[in-house]
């Protein structure tokens, strides 16, 4: 199964911000990785200045999203995700825990 088809509807599920309700402008979407099964994505809201890391994959029951507040920046984000601090399988690890 491929994420290509689910991933907008995944976009969809962290198209808003989790504390104040605003919808994500899309040029504030930030891919930090990509592959076949998971996209790990930052956002960043204008509102109230919170940014998430929210990674979007397939298990296998379909489409998920998981977002993680943070306070790092955009480029913190990529430094840290080149130093391999966060990672896909990170977060999928912390969905199964959170959803089992
Ligand atoms: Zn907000």
């Amino acid at each position: 199964m491929s994420l290509d088809r689910h991933y907008h509807k995944g976009l969809q599920l962290i198209s808003h911000c989790p504390l104040c309700q605003s919808h994500y402008p899309p040029r504030e979407t930030t891919v930090l990785d990509a592959r076949d099964d998971a996209h790990l994505i930052y956002l960043h809201c204008n509102t109230c200045g919170s940014s998430i890391v929210a990674l979007v994959a397939l298990d296998e029951r379909g489409v998920f999203s998981q977002g993680l507040l943070t306070d790092l920046s955009r480029e913190e984000v990529m430094r840290f995700h080149k130093g391999a601090e966060v990672n896909p399988d990170d977060v999928i690890e912390m969905h199964k825990v959170l959803t089992n």
